[in-house]
Protein backbone atom coordinates (compact mmCIF):
# COMPACT_ATOMS: atom_id res chain seq x y z
CA UNK A 1 0.00 0.00 0.00
CA UNK A 2 1.26 3.59 -1.17
CA UNK A 3 1.98 5.95 1.98
CA UNK A 4 1.49 9.31 1.49
CA UNK A 5 2.03 12.61 4.12
CA UNK A 6 1.40 16.18 4.97
CA UNK A 7 3.89 18.80 4.36
CA UNK A 8 4.20 21.44 6.38
CA UNK A 9 7.17 23.98 6.53
CA UNK A 10 9.49 22.01 3.80
CA UNK A 11 9.02 18.58 5.16
CA UNK A 12 7.12 15.71 5.14
CA UNK A 13 4.48 15.75 8.11
CA UNK A 14 2.34 13.13 10.00
CA UNK A 15 -1.02 13.56 11.60
CA UNK A 16 -3.04 11.92 14.57
CA UNK A 17 -4.40 9.09 12.04
CA UNK A 18 -3.94 7.84 8.82
CA UNK A 19 -6.59 7.48 6.38
CA UNK A 20 -7.15 5.07 3.91
CA UNK A 21 -7.88 5.95 -0.22
CA UNK A 22 -9.94 4.28 -2.09
CA UNK A 23 -9.48 2.95 -5.65
CA UNK A 24 -13.07 3.25 -6.99
CA UNK A 25 -12.75 1.12 -9.68
CA UNK A 26 -12.21 -1.74 -7.21
CA UNK A 27 -13.76 -0.77 -3.80
CA UNK A 28 -10.10 -1.56 -1.96
CA UNK A 29 -7.89 0.89 0.23
CA UNK A 30 -4.94 1.74 -2.62
CA UNK A 31 -2.88 4.21 -0.34
CA UNK A 32 -2.64 5.66 3.15
CA UNK A 33 -2.70 8.79 4.00
CA UNK A 34 -1.41 10.96 6.98
CA UNK A 35 -4.73 13.10 8.32
CA UNK A 36 -4.09 16.33 10.54
CA UNK A 37 -6.77 18.20 12.55
CA UNK A 38 -6.50 21.60 13.38
CA UNK A 39 -3.29 21.47 15.03
CA UNK A 40 -1.58 21.01 11.82
CA UNK A 41 -3.77 23.43 10.07
CA UNK A 42 -1.72 26.13 12.42
CA UNK A 43 1.56 24.32 12.01
CA UNK A 44 1.07 25.20 8.20
CA UNK A 45 -0.50 28.43 8.32
CA UNK A 46 2.68 29.76 10.90
CA UNK A 47 5.02 28.02 8.58
CA UNK A 48 3.49 30.33 5.42
CA UNK A 49 3.31 32.99 7.41
CA UNK A 50 6.55 32.98 8.02
CA UNK A 51 7.45 32.44 4.66
CA UNK A 52 5.34 34.91 3.32
CA UNK A 53 7.09 38.42 3.76
CA UNK A 54 10.39 37.08 1.90
CA UNK A 55 8.22 35.20 -0.82
CA UNK A 56 6.60 38.69 -1.58
CA UNK A 57 9.57 40.28 -1.40
CA UNK A 58 10.45 37.78 -4.47
CA UNK A 59 11.18 39.98 -7.61
CA UNK A 60 8.73 38.85 -9.59
CA UNK A 61 10.77 37.33 -12.75
CA UNK A 62 12.35 35.11 -9.69
CA UNK A 63 9.02 33.78 -8.81
CA UNK A 64 7.71 32.92 -12.86
CA UNK A 65 10.84 31.00 -13.05
CA UNK A 66 9.94 28.85 -10.06
CA UNK A 67 6.71 28.84 -11.39
CA UNK A 68 7.97 27.43 -14.69
CA UNK A 69 9.95 24.58 -13.08
CA UNK A 70 6.96 24.00 -11.51
CA UNK A 71 5.29 23.14 -14.62
CA UNK A 72 8.84 21.02 -16.05
CA UNK A 73 8.47 19.16 -12.53
CA UNK A 74 4.66 18.36 -13.36
CA UNK A 75 5.90 17.02 -17.08
CA UNK A 76 8.69 14.83 -15.60
CA UNK A 77 6.58 13.21 -13.53
CA UNK A 78 3.39 12.98 -15.58
CA UNK A 79 3.19 9.18 -15.76
CA UNK A 80 3.43 8.83 -11.65
CA UNK A 81 1.00 11.93 -11.37
CA UNK A 82 -1.62 10.43 -14.19
CA UNK A 83 -1.28 7.30 -12.43
CA UNK A 84 -2.25 8.32 -9.19
CA UNK A 85 -4.78 10.26 -10.45
CA UNK A 86 -6.61 7.35 -12.18
CA UNK A 87 -6.68 5.51 -9.06
CA UNK A 88 -7.53 8.20 -6.63
CA UNK A 89 -10.49 9.03 -9.21
CA UNK A 90 -11.39 6.49 -11.28
CA UNK A 91 -11.35 8.59 -14.54
CA UNK A 92 -9.18 6.71 -16.80
CA UNK A 93 -5.74 7.62 -18.18
CA UNK A 94 -7.30 8.37 -21.97
CA UNK A 95 -10.94 8.18 -21.49
CA UNK A 96 -14.27 9.38 -23.96
CA UNK A 97 -13.13 12.57 -25.81
CA UNK A 98 -9.55 11.79 -24.50
CA UNK A 99 -11.02 13.61 -21.16
CA UNK A 100 -8.82 11.86 -18.59
CA UNK A 101 -6.20 11.99 -16.31
CA UNK A 102 -3.74 12.49 -19.40
CA UNK A 103 -5.62 15.56 -19.93
CA UNK A 104 -5.73 16.15 -16.12
CA UNK A 105 -1.56 16.48 -16.75
CA UNK A 106 -1.86 18.26 -19.39
CA UNK A 107 -4.63 20.82 -18.36
CA UNK A 108 -1.84 21.17 -15.24
CA UNK A 109 1.32 21.92 -17.10
CA UNK A 110 -0.63 24.04 -19.64
CA UNK A 111 -2.33 25.89 -17.31
CA UNK A 112 0.93 26.51 -15.02
CA UNK A 113 2.89 27.20 -17.93
CA UNK A 114 0.11 29.75 -19.80
CA UNK A 115 0.18 31.29 -15.85
CA UNK A 116 3.56 32.00 -15.58
CA UNK A 117 3.52 34.62 -18.50
CA UNK A 118 0.76 37.20 -16.76
CA UNK A 119 1.67 39.87 -15.24
CA UNK A 120 -0.11 42.27 -13.42
CA UNK A 121 1.46 45.42 -14.53
CA UNK A 122 1.27 49.36 -12.07
CA UNK A 123 -1.40 51.21 -13.91
CA UNK A 124 -0.52 54.88 -13.81
CA UNK A 125 -4.20 56.66 -13.78
CA UNK A 126 -2.90 60.01 -13.59
CA UNK A 127 0.39 61.86 -14.25
CA UNK A 128 -0.16 65.49 -14.63
CA UNK A 129 1.36 68.43 -12.26
CA UNK A 130 -1.28 67.87 -9.79
CA UNK A 131 -0.27 64.57 -9.14
CA UNK A 132 0.81 61.16 -10.12
CA UNK A 133 -1.34 58.22 -9.30
CA UNK A 134 -0.83 54.72 -9.94
CA UNK A 135 -2.28 51.58 -9.15
CA UNK A 136 -0.20 48.65 -7.77
CA UNK A 137 -0.88 44.89 -6.58
CA UNK A 138 0.12 43.33 -3.89
CA UNK A 139 -0.32 39.63 -2.11
CA UNK A 140 -2.55 39.12 0.23
CA UNK A 141 -1.15 36.93 2.26
CA UNK A 142 -1.79 33.41 3.58
CA UNK A 143 -4.36 31.75 0.84
CA UNK A 144 -5.86 28.92 1.64
CA UNK A 145 -6.76 26.64 -0.70
CA UNK A 146 -9.63 23.64 -0.57
CA UNK A 147 -10.13 21.53 -3.79
CA UNK A 148 -12.59 18.86 -4.55
CA UNK A 149 -12.15 14.88 -5.44
CA UNK A 150 -13.47 15.26 -9.76
CA UNK A 151 -10.39 16.87 -10.72
CA UNK A 152 -8.14 17.04 -8.00
CA UNK A 153 -4.95 17.62 -9.72
CA UNK A 154 -5.83 19.68 -12.15
CA UNK A 155 -7.91 21.88 -9.64
CA UNK A 156 -4.93 22.27 -7.31
CA UNK A 157 -2.40 23.75 -9.88
CA UNK A 158 -5.64 26.76 -11.20
CA UNK A 159 -5.66 27.67 -7.18
CA UNK A 160 -1.81 27.24 -6.22
CA UNK A 161 0.22 28.81 -9.22
CA UNK A 162 -1.33 32.16 -9.37
CA UNK A 163 -1.62 32.58 -5.54
CA UNK A 164 2.51 31.91 -5.63
CA UNK A 165 3.36 33.71 -8.98
CA UNK A 166 1.74 36.95 -7.15
CA UNK A 167 3.41 36.61 -4.51
CA UNK A 168 1.18 34.88 -1.53
CA UNK A 169 2.02 31.31 0.38
CA UNK A 170 -0.30 28.52 0.48
CA UNK A 171 -1.91 26.14 2.73
CA UNK A 172 -3.44 22.95 0.49
CA UNK A 173 -6.22 20.90 1.57
CA UNK A 174 -7.03 18.66 -0.95
CA UNK A 175 -10.24 16.35 -0.70
CA UNK A 176 -9.78 13.48 1.68
CA UNK A 177 -11.48 11.12 -1.57
CA UNK A 178 -8.22 12.19 -3.82
CA UNK A 179 -5.44 13.23 -1.66
CA UNK A 180 -2.52 11.58 -3.03
CA UNK A 181 -1.36 13.42 -6.30
CA UNK A 182 -1.69 16.53 -4.72
CA UNK A 183 0.54 15.24 -2.06
CA UNK A 184 2.94 14.11 -4.58
CA UNK A 185 3.03 17.57 -6.23
CA UNK A 186 3.40 19.45 -2.94
CA UNK A 187 6.04 17.09 -1.99
CA UNK A 188 8.31 17.75 -5.51
CA UNK A 189 7.62 21.52 -5.53
CA UNK A 190 9.15 21.03 -2.06
CA UNK A 191 12.73 21.17 -4.58
CA UNK A 192 11.71 24.44 -6.12
CA UNK A 193 9.86 26.19 -3.27
CA UNK A 194 11.45 27.78 -0.25
CA UNK A 195 10.18 25.80 2.79
CA UNK A 196 6.44 27.13 3.98
CA UNK A 197 5.95 28.83 0.90
CA UNK A 198 3.39 25.61 -0.08
CA UNK A 199 1.91 23.26 2.75
CA UNK A 200 -0.55 20.88 2.41
CA UNK A 201 -2.99 19.45 5.15
CA UNK A 202 -5.30 16.46 4.88
CA UNK A 203 -8.75 15.84 6.76
CA UNK A 204 -12.23 15.89 6.12
CA UNK A 205 -14.66 19.14 6.45
CA UNK A 206 -13.35 20.18 10.17
CA UNK A 207 -10.04 20.54 8.72
CA UNK A 208 -11.48 23.10 5.85
CA UNK A 209 -13.74 24.68 8.51
CA UNK A 210 -10.18 25.14 10.77
CA UNK A 211 -8.82 27.21 7.24
CA UNK A 212 -11.92 29.25 6.96
CA UNK A 213 -12.04 30.49 10.62
CA UNK A 214 -8.22 30.66 11.18
CA UNK A 215 -7.36 34.54 11.46
CA UNK A 216 -4.30 34.56 9.83
CA UNK A 217 -5.39 33.22 6.45
CA UNK A 218 -6.34 35.89 4.35
CA UNK A 219 -8.19 34.38 1.05
CA UNK A 220 -9.74 31.09 0.63
CA UNK A 221 -10.27 29.68 -2.94
CA UNK A 222 -12.45 27.01 -2.80
CA UNK A 223 -13.87 24.65 -5.54
CA UNK A 224 -16.55 22.42 -4.44
CA UNK A 225 -20.26 22.31 -4.24
CA UNK A 226 -22.90 25.25 -3.38
CA UNK A 227 -23.40 24.29 0.38
CA UNK A 228 -19.96 24.11 1.37
CA UNK A 229 -19.48 27.03 -0.40
CA UNK A 230 -22.24 28.31 1.98
CA UNK A 231 -20.43 27.98 4.64
CA UNK A 232 -16.90 28.85 3.57
CA UNK A 233 -18.76 32.94 2.64
CA UNK A 234 -20.05 32.64 6.35
CA UNK A 235 -16.81 31.57 7.75
CA UNK A 236 -14.55 33.77 5.46
CA UNK A 237 -16.73 36.55 7.56
CA UNK A 238 -14.46 36.33 10.99
CA UNK A 239 -11.55 38.27 9.40
CA UNK A 240 -13.22 39.17 6.30
CA UNK A 241 -11.01 36.96 4.09
CA UNK A 242 -10.49 37.06 0.29
CA UNK A 243 -13.18 34.20 -1.43
CA UNK A 244 -12.87 32.66 -4.44
CA UNK A 245 -15.94 30.35 -4.68
CA UNK A 246 -16.12 28.12 -7.96
CA UNK A 247 -19.29 26.01 -7.18
CA UNK A 248 -21.46 23.24 -8.49
CA UNK A 249 -23.48 23.86 -12.08
CA UNK A 250 -26.61 22.45 -13.31
CA UNK A 251 -25.67 23.63 -16.82
CA UNK A 252 -28.29 23.73 -19.43
CA UNK A 253 -27.66 23.00 -23.55
CA UNK A 254 -30.59 24.23 -25.77
CA UNK A 255 -30.33 22.71 -29.19
CA UNK A 256 -32.06 24.86 -31.90
CA UNK A 257 -34.28 23.45 -34.07
CA UNK A 258 -33.23 22.34 -37.85
CA UNK A 259 -29.54 22.04 -36.09
CA UNK A 260 -27.31 19.31 -37.62
CA UNK A 261 -27.88 16.92 -34.86
CA UNK A 262 -25.92 13.66 -36.43
CA UNK A 263 -22.91 16.00 -36.71
CA UNK A 264 -23.01 17.17 -33.00
CA UNK A 265 -24.16 14.06 -31.27
CA UNK A 266 -20.75 12.63 -30.23
CA UNK A 267 -19.61 16.18 -28.92
CA UNK A 268 -22.97 16.74 -27.02
CA UNK A 269 -22.23 13.09 -25.49
CA UNK A 270 -18.55 13.90 -24.35
CA UNK A 271 -20.26 16.92 -23.02
CA UNK A 272 -22.66 15.48 -20.89
CA UNK A 273 -20.49 11.89 -19.75
CA UNK A 274 -16.74 13.15 -20.14
CA UNK A 275 -15.70 11.50 -16.54
CA UNK A 276 -18.90 10.32 -15.89
CA UNK A 277 -20.57 13.27 -15.70
CA UNK A 278 -18.37 14.49 -12.43
CA UNK A 279 -17.45 18.11 -13.67
CA UNK A 280 -18.79 21.02 -12.51
CA UNK A 281 -19.79 22.56 -16.28
CA UNK A 282 -20.59 19.65 -17.40
CA UNK A 283 -23.54 19.36 -19.75
CA UNK A 284 -26.30 18.71 -17.04
CA UNK A 285 -29.71 19.25 -18.65
CA UNK A 286 -30.18 18.63 -22.69
CA UNK A 287 -33.30 20.47 -24.07
CA UNK A 288 -34.18 19.50 -27.46
CA UNK A 289 -36.48 20.79 -29.58
CA UNK A 290 -39.93 18.60 -30.69
CA UNK A 291 -39.51 17.96 -34.20
CA UNK A 292 -36.01 16.58 -33.30
CA UNK A 293 -36.73 15.20 -29.96
CA UNK A 294 -36.77 11.25 -30.24
CA UNK A 295 -33.58 11.09 -33.39
CA UNK A 296 -31.59 12.83 -30.35
CA UNK A 297 -32.56 10.48 -27.87
CA UNK A 298 -31.20 7.49 -29.85
CA UNK A 299 -28.93 9.32 -31.02
CA UNK A 300 -27.26 9.61 -27.51
CA UNK A 301 -28.64 6.26 -26.21
CA UNK A 302 -26.71 4.25 -29.29
CA UNK A 303 -23.34 5.84 -27.83
CA UNK A 304 -24.24 5.32 -24.30
CA UNK A 305 -25.00 1.82 -24.86
CA UNK A 306 -21.59 1.53 -26.49
CA UNK A 307 -19.15 3.32 -24.61
CA UNK A 308 -16.90 1.33 -22.74
CA UNK A 309 -17.20 1.81 -19.05
CA UNK A 310 -13.99 -0.06 -16.61
CA UNK A 311 -11.16 0.22 -14.86
CA UNK A 312 -9.59 3.75 -15.85
CA UNK A 313 -6.07 2.14 -15.67
CA UNK A 314 -7.24 -0.08 -18.93
CA UNK A 315 -6.31 1.67 -21.61
CA UNK A 316 -9.36 0.39 -23.59
CA UNK A 317 -12.14 2.57 -20.89
CA UNK A 318 -13.94 5.61 -21.71
CA UNK A 319 -15.63 6.03 -18.63
CA UNK A 320 -14.26 4.60 -14.99
CA UNK A 321 -16.51 4.69 -11.62
CA UNK A 322 -18.19 6.96 -9.73
CA UNK A 323 -15.76 8.60 -7.32
CA UNK A 324 -16.76 7.44 -4.19
CA UNK A 325 -19.91 5.09 -2.63
CA UNK A 326 -21.90 8.21 -1.20
CA UNK A 327 -21.98 10.06 -4.65
CA UNK A 328 -22.62 6.32 -6.36
CA UNK A 329 -26.17 6.70 -3.98
CA UNK A 330 -26.93 10.08 -4.87
CA UNK A 331 -26.90 8.94 -8.39
CA UNK A 332 -29.00 6.01 -7.89
CA UNK A 333 -31.44 8.19 -5.71
CA UNK A 334 -31.93 10.14 -8.86
CA UNK A 335 -32.39 7.22 -11.45
CA UNK A 336 -35.13 6.03 -8.57
CA UNK A 337 -36.91 9.69 -8.43
CA UNK A 338 -36.94 10.13 -12.15
CA UNK A 339 -38.42 6.56 -12.71
CA UNK A 340 -41.09 7.65 -9.61
CA UNK A 341 -41.73 11.05 -12.05
CA UNK A 342 -42.09 8.94 -15.56
CA UNK A 343 -39.26 9.06 -16.51
CA UNK A 344 -38.37 7.24 -20.12
CA UNK A 345 -34.93 5.63 -19.43
CA UNK A 346 -33.38 5.53 -23.23
CA UNK A 347 -30.49 3.96 -21.74
CA UNK A 348 -28.59 2.67 -18.34
CA UNK A 349 -30.63 2.94 -15.27
CA UNK A 350 -28.16 1.15 -12.57
CA UNK A 351 -25.62 -0.17 -10.80
CA UNK A 352 -23.09 -1.98 -12.90
CA UNK A 353 -22.60 -5.37 -10.58
CA UNK A 354 -18.78 -5.73 -9.47
CA UNK A 355 -16.93 -4.28 -6.27
CA UNK A 356 -16.41 -1.01 -8.13
CA UNK A 357 -18.63 2.25 -8.09
CA UNK A 358 -19.60 1.57 -11.55
CA UNK A 359 -23.21 2.96 -12.61
CA UNK A 360 -24.92 2.51 -16.17
CA UNK A 361 -24.47 5.66 -19.04
CA UNK A 362 -27.95 6.79 -18.62
CA UNK A 363 -30.38 8.57 -20.77
CA UNK A 364 -33.78 9.14 -19.30
CA UNK A 365 -36.62 11.17 -21.65
CA UNK A 366 -39.70 12.31 -20.67
CA UNK A 367 -38.91 14.37 -17.41
CA UNK A 368 -39.28 18.21 -17.26
CA UNK A 369 -38.68 20.96 -15.37
CA UNK A 370 -39.84 20.29 -11.48
CA UNK A 371 -38.17 16.68 -11.44
CA UNK A 372 -35.09 16.38 -9.17
CA UNK A 373 -33.06 14.83 -12.08
CA UNK A 374 -33.71 18.04 -13.94
CA UNK A 375 -33.46 20.71 -10.89
CA UNK A 376 -30.71 19.18 -9.15
CA UNK A 377 -26.86 18.81 -10.27
CA UNK A 378 -26.71 15.02 -10.59
CA UNK A 379 -22.73 14.57 -10.98
CA UNK A 380 -23.02 11.88 -11.74
CA UNK A 381 -23.45 9.82 -15.51
CA UNK A 382 -27.16 10.56 -15.54
CA UNK A 383 -28.73 13.24 -17.52
CA UNK A 384 -32.65 13.88 -18.25
CA UNK A 385 -33.21 14.61 -22.03
CA UNK A 386 -36.14 17.69 -21.72
CA UNK A 387 -38.50 18.69 -24.68
CA UNK A 388 -39.65 21.96 -25.77
CA UNK A 389 -41.45 23.67 -28.92
CA UNK A 390 -40.93 27.14 -28.21
CA UNK A 391 -37.53 29.02 -27.85
CA UNK A 392 -38.20 31.78 -25.99
CA UNK A 393 -40.21 29.27 -23.43
CA UNK A 394 -36.75 27.36 -23.45
CA UNK A 395 -34.36 29.69 -22.80
CA UNK A 396 -37.08 31.23 -19.43
CA UNK A 397 -36.65 26.91 -18.30
CA UNK A 398 -32.94 26.90 -18.60
CA UNK A 399 -32.93 30.06 -16.72
CA UNK A 400 -34.78 28.82 -14.17
CA UNK A 401 -32.36 27.48 -11.89
CA UNK A 402 -30.63 28.30 -8.95
CA UNK A 403 -26.86 27.72 -10.81
CA UNK A 404 -25.16 29.70 -13.45
CA UNK A 405 -22.10 27.87 -13.69
CA UNK A 406 -22.04 27.47 -17.67
CA UNK A 407 -24.50 26.85 -20.38
CA UNK A 408 -24.53 26.62 -24.03
CA UNK A 409 -26.61 26.85 -27.58
CA UNK A 410 -26.38 24.47 -30.32
CA UNK A 411 -27.47 25.59 -33.89
CA UNK A 412 -25.93 25.97 -37.60
CA UNK A 413 -27.13 29.54 -37.54
CA UNK A 414 -24.08 30.61 -35.64
CA UNK A 415 -25.58 34.15 -34.84
CA UNK A 416 -28.88 33.58 -33.60
CA UNK A 417 -26.98 30.72 -31.30
CA UNK A 418 -24.84 32.84 -30.45
CA UNK A 419 -27.86 35.65 -30.01
CA UNK A 420 -29.36 33.33 -27.21
CA UNK A 421 -26.30 32.25 -25.51
CA UNK A 422 -25.93 35.87 -24.33
CA UNK A 423 -29.27 35.82 -22.64
CA UNK A 424 -28.00 32.49 -20.99
CA UNK A 425 -27.78 33.70 -16.71
CA UNK A 426 -24.54 31.62 -16.71
CA UNK A 427 -20.48 32.45 -16.01
CA UNK A 428 -19.85 31.03 -19.16
CA UNK A 429 -21.83 30.76 -22.41
CA UNK A 430 -20.79 28.79 -25.05
CA UNK A 431 -21.93 28.44 -29.07
CA UNK A 432 -21.58 24.60 -30.68
CA UNK A 433 -19.36 23.27 -27.58
CA UNK A 434 -19.52 23.20 -23.58
CA UNK A 435 -17.58 22.90 -21.18
CA UNK A 436 -14.42 23.68 -22.68
CA UNK A 437 -12.39 25.69 -20.67
CA UNK A 438 -8.95 27.52 -21.10
CA UNK A 439 -6.04 29.50 -19.67
CA UNK A 440 -6.61 32.74 -20.77
CA UNK A 441 -10.61 32.52 -20.65
CA UNK A 442 -12.33 33.76 -17.12
CA UNK A 443 -14.01 31.03 -15.84
CA UNK A 444 -16.40 31.69 -12.74
CA UNK A 445 -20.24 31.53 -12.17
CA UNK A 446 -23.22 33.32 -11.19
CA UNK A 447 -26.32 33.15 -9.11
CA UNK A 448 -25.31 30.39 -6.67
CA UNK A 449 -22.62 28.84 -8.69
CA UNK A 450 -19.62 30.91 -6.95
CA UNK A 451 -18.26 33.92 -6.41
CA UNK A 452 -15.30 35.69 -8.75
CA UNK A 453 -12.96 34.15 -11.35
CA UNK A 454 -10.29 32.06 -12.14
CA UNK A 455 -7.77 32.03 -14.86
CA UNK A 456 -5.97 34.89 -17.15
CA UNK A 457 -5.13 38.56 -16.06
CA UNK A 458 -8.91 38.35 -13.92
CA UNK A 459 -8.22 35.56 -12.42
CA UNK A 460 -4.95 36.56 -11.22
CA UNK A 461 -5.70 39.45 -10.11
CA UNK A 462 -8.08 37.81 -6.96
CA UNK A 463 -4.81 36.97 -5.52
CA UNK A 464 -3.82 40.42 -4.96
CA UNK A 465 -5.19 43.66 -2.92
CA UNK A 466 -4.72 47.06 -4.90
CA UNK A 467 -2.80 49.93 -3.75
CA UNK A 468 -3.20 53.23 -4.50
CA UNK A 469 -0.11 55.14 -4.95
CA UNK A 470 -0.81 59.29 -4.75
CA UNK A 471 1.87 61.43 -5.08
CA UNK A 472 0.89 65.25 -4.84
CA UNK A 473 3.10 67.47 -6.96
P1 LIG B 1 -17.57 19.35 -1.28
O1 LIG B 1 -18.10 20.73 -1.11
O2 LIG B 1 -18.23 18.25 -0.57
O3 LIG B 1 -16.04 19.29 -0.81
C1 LIG B 1 -15.05 20.14 -1.38
C2 LIG B 1 -13.93 20.34 -0.37
O4 LIG B 1 -14.43 21.07 0.75
C3 LIG B 1 -13.33 19.05 0.19
O5 LIG B 1 -11.93 19.23 0.31
C4 LIG B 1 -13.99 18.95 1.55
O6 LIG B 1 -13.23 18.21 2.48
C5 LIG B 1 -14.06 20.41 1.95
N1 LIG B 1 -15.07 20.75 2.97
C6 LIG B 1 -16.20 20.08 3.30
N2 LIG B 1 -16.89 20.74 4.26
C7 LIG B 1 -16.18 21.86 4.54
C8 LIG B 1 -16.37 22.97 5.42
N3 LIG B 1 -17.43 23.04 6.21
N4 LIG B 1 -15.47 23.95 5.41
C9 LIG B 1 -14.39 23.91 4.61
N5 LIG B 1 -14.14 22.89 3.75
C10 LIG B 1 -15.02 21.88 3.71
O7 LIG B 1 -17.52 19.10 -2.85
P2 LIG B 1 -17.11 17.76 -3.63
O8 LIG B 1 -18.21 16.77 -3.43
O9 LIG B 1 -15.71 17.38 -3.28
O10 LIG B 1 -17.09 18.26 -5.14
C11 LIG B 1 -18.22 18.21 -5.97
C12 LIG B 1 -18.82 19.59 -6.17
O11 LIG B 1 -17.82 20.50 -6.61
C13 LIG B 1 -19.88 19.62 -7.24
O12 LIG B 1 -20.99 20.39 -6.81
C14 LIG B 1 -19.19 20.34 -8.41
O13 LIG B 1 -20.08 20.95 -9.31
C15 LIG B 1 -18.32 21.28 -7.70
N6 LIG B 1 -17.20 21.72 -8.55
C16 LIG B 1 -17.20 23.00 -9.03
C17 LIG B 1 -16.18 23.42 -9.88
C18 LIG B 1 -16.15 24.83 -10.42
O14 LIG B 1 -15.13 25.22 -10.95
N7 LIG B 1 -17.20 25.60 -10.31
C19 LIG B 1 -15.18 22.54 -10.24
C20 LIG B 1 -15.22 21.24 -9.73
C21 LIG B 1 -16.23 20.84 -8.88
Amino acid sequence: MQQFAMYINGASANGYKSLEVINPATGSAFAQVQCGNSDDVDSAVAAARAAFPAWAATPWAERKAAVQKLAGLLEANMTELMELVTLETGKPLGGLAQIGSGMELGGAIGWTQYTAELELPVEVVQDDDQALIEIHRKPLGVVGSITPWNWPLMIAIWHVIPALLTGNTVVIKPSPFTPTSTLRFVELAGSVLPAGVMNAVVGEGDVGAAMVDHPDINKIVFTGSTPTGKKIMQGAASNLKRITLELGGNDAGIIMPGTDIEKIADEIFAACFHNNGQTCAALKRLYVHASQYEQMGQLLAERAKAVVVGDGLDQTTQLGPIQNAAQLRIVEELADSARADGGRFLAGGQRIAGDGYFFAPTIVADLSDGSRLVDEEPFGPIVPLIKYDDIEDVLRRANANDRGLGGSVWGDDVAAAAALAMRLESGTAWVNTHGSIQPNAPFGGVKQSGVGVEFGAHGLAEYTSIQTLKIAR
